[in-house]
C-alpha cells in the first residue's frame, strides 16, 4: 500500500494495488494520476449516480478461496441502463472486476495468454448469437455494448474520465464468462470468469438497505410508486431493479433509474382492448414468497398469433415470467448457465445432460407494453425466438440486435393459477382453459342421468322415463340462471 496526499485539498489518498495507476480523492474528488514517484491532480471526477447496488469501496469476499476486497469503481451508461465495474484487489495481489449489472453479478480477471488472444473477432462483426472459438472453447455472444464512462471512484488500474467512450462484448459458454473491450483499439483486452451471486462470494460490508435508502430516497428492491411525469397516474415499480417503464395510461416510455423519472418517448398510439387476465398489481404467494404483477407486455409472431407475457417480482426471490398463450400458462425463468447450441441452424440443443429438440422459429414484436420492466421495452421491439422441447420443458433462445437471452419454461395449471392468484386471476377468455359453465356441467350431468336411466329401460318400461326428464329439467333451469347472473359479475 502507498499513502499520498491529494495535491489539491492534502487528504490522504491510499493505493492499495501496485496495479493502480488513477485515484479519485474522497474528499474533493480530484483525480489524482500516480506517475514513477510523483501524483499530480489532472481534474475533478464527476460524482457517481446513486444505482442502487449493494457493493461499495471496502466491500470484502472470497472467491475460489481467495479473499478480495473491492478497491475501485467505474460506472458506466449503456442504452438500457447503468452498470459497475467494480475493481478487486485479491490477497495475492492479483486483480480482478466485478461486474453488477442491476443485480447479475459477474467476476473476471484479465488474460494475458496469447492463445486465448489469437483470431479474436473484430467489434463491428459482433452479433447477439454468433459463435466464436476461444481457445478451443465455442463461447456465444450474448450482449453487445456501446457505453460512456460516468464517474469513477477509489483506484483503478487504467486512466478514465467521464464521458469515455466504452465499447465492449460479453459471451458465454454454459457458465463460463468472456468480456471483450474493444475501448482501447481493434485488438480487445480480455476478461474470464463466470457469473457468481454476492451469497457465492460470501460478501461482507455491503451497504444494507438503510444506506441505501439514504442516499437514494427510496429502498431498493421494494415495491415503489412514482407519478408519469407524462400524465401524472400512478406507477409502480422496483427501484435498482425494474425501473424501465411504460405507463400504463399513456404509454409514454420511462426511465427510473435516476434520482427523477425520465421521459424516453411518448406513448404510441395502442389499441387498450387488450385482453388481460392477470391485472398489473396483482400479488401471489408462490413457494412462500411474496410476488406481484409488475409488468405486461402482448407479443405477436409472424403469422400474427398472440400472447402475454407477466413479468413478476418478489423481494426475496427476484423475477420470472407468466406466459399466457391459447395452449395454457407457463412459467419461465432465465437461465445463468447456458445451453450447448452449435449453431442457429442446429436442431438440437443440451443442457446438464438433457438433450431438446426444436420446434420452431420465428420473428416476434411487442404489440403493447404497460408496467415496470428490467430492461428497456417498447412497442415494436423485434425478437427473434427460436424454441426447443423435451417432454414438458421448453427452452427458448431469444436474440435481438442487441442481446440473447436463454430461458426455461414448464406448464402450469389452470387450478394452480386459481390457487395462487384467487380473485385477481379472471382466466376465463383464455383458449383451451376455459371453465365448464354451470349450463355446460349441468349438460354433462344431464347426460350421465339419461344414460344410467336407460339402462333399466332396456330391462323393462317403466315411469322412470317421466321422473328423469323431470329431474333434468331441474338441474338445467336453475343452471341457466346462474350463467346469467355470472356474464354480469360487476353489476
Ligand atoms: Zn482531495
Ligand atoms: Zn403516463
Amino acid at each position: 500500500m502507498q499513502t499520498v496526499s491529494c495535491p489539491s485539498c492534502g487528504a490522504e489518498v491510499r493505493f492499495r494495488s501496485h496495479a493502480s495507476v488513477l485515484a479519485v480523492c474522497e474528499y474533493c474528488q480530484s483525480t489524482i494520476l500516480k506517475d514513477a514517484d510523483s501524483v499530480r491532480d489532472v481534474g475533478k471526477m464527476s460524482a457517481v449516480l446513486e444505482d442502487y447496488s449493494p457493493i461499495q469501496i471496502g466491500t470484502a469476499g472470497v472467491y475460489d478461496g481467495l479473499h478480495f476486497t473491492v478497491v475501485g469503481r467505474i460506472q458506466q451508461r449503456y442504452s438500457a441502463g447503468t452498470w459497475n465495474e467494480w475493481y478487486v484487489l485479491f490477497d495475492d495481489t492479483s486483480t480482478g472486476w466485478l461486474g453488477d449489472s442491476s443485480g447479475l453479478y459477474t467476476l473476471t480477471a484479465e488474460i494475458a495468454d496469447p492463445k486465448m488472444l489469437a483470431n479474436l473477432p473484430a467489434f463491428a462483426e459482433l452479433l447477439p448469437g454468433r459463435q466464436y472459438q476461444i481457445d478451443g472453447v465455442p463461447y456465444t455472444v450474448a450482449e453487445v455494448r456501446n457505453a460512456e464512462c460516468i464517474a469513477g471512484q477509489g483506484e483503478l488500474p487504467f486512466k478514465v474520465g467521464a464521458g469515455w467512450r466504452i465499447q465492449v462484448a460479453d459471451l458465454r459458454s454454459y457458465s463460463s464468462f468472456i468480456t471483450l473491450d474493444y475501448t482501447d483499439g481493434p485488438q480487445p483486452v480480455l476478461y474470464l470468469g463466470f457469473a457468481v451471486t454476492l451469497e457465492s462470494l460470501q460478501c461482507q460490508l455491503l451497504r444494507d438497505d438503510d444506506a441505501i435508502a439514504k442516499s437514494a430516497g427510496k429502498y431498493r428492491g421494494k415495491l415503489e410508486a412514482l407519478d408519469c411525469p407524462s400524465c401524472g397516474s400512478g406507477i409502480k415499480y422496483v427501484p435498482g431493479a425494474a425501473a424501465q417503464l411504460v405507463c400504463p395510461a399513456c404509454h409514454a416510455q420511462l426511465d427510473a433509474s435516476d434520482q427523477e423519472a425520465q421521459v424516453l418517448a411518448i406513448g404510441k398510439q395502442v389499441h387498450d382492448n387488450v385482453d388481460i387476465t392477470l391485472e398489473l398489481g396483482a400479488s401471489a404467494k408462490i413457494n412462500n414468497a411474496d410476488f406481484t404483477v409488475i409488468g405486461m407486455m402482448r407479443r405477436a409472431d409472424d403469422e400474427g398469433s398472440q400472447w402475454n407475457e407477466y413479468l413478476l417480482f418478489s423481494a426475496r426471490a427476484g423475477f420470472f415470467w407468466l406466459v399466457e398463450t391459447d395452449d395454457g400458462w407457463s412459467r419461465s425463468n432465465v437461465l445463468p448457465n447456458w445451453p450447448t447450441w452449435p449453431s442457429l441452424d442446429a436442431e438440437r440443443c443440451a443442457l446438464d445432460g438433457a438433450v431438446y429438440t426444436k420446434l420452431y422459429d420465428y420473428g416476434s414484436q411487442v404489440v403493447y407494453a404497460a408496467g415496470a420492466f428490467n430492461w428497456k421495452v417498447a412497442v415494436g421491439d423485434n425478437t427473434h425466438v427460436y424454441e426447443f422441447e423435451q417432454g414438458q420443458t421448453k427452452l427458448a433462445a431469444e436474440i435481438t440486435a442487441e442481446e440473447m437471452t436463454w430461458s426455461r419454461s414448464v406448464p402450469v395449471a389452470f387450478d394452480q393459477m386459481s390457487a395462487w392468484f384467487g380473485a385477481a386471476f379472471h382466466g376465463v377468455a383464455t383458449g383451451r382453459n376455459i371453465k365448464l359453465s354451470h349450463k355446460q356441467t349441468a349438460r354433462i350431468f344431464i347426460a350421465i342421468v339419461l344414460v344410467l336411466n336407460a339402462i333399466p329401460m332396456f330391462v323393462s318400461f317403466s315411469s322412470t322415463l317421466l321422473w328423469s326428464v323431470l329431474g333434468c329439467l331441474a338441474l338445467f333451469l336453475p343452471a341457466v340462471f346462474l350463467d346469467n347472473n355470472a356474464k354480469n359479475p360487476h353489476e
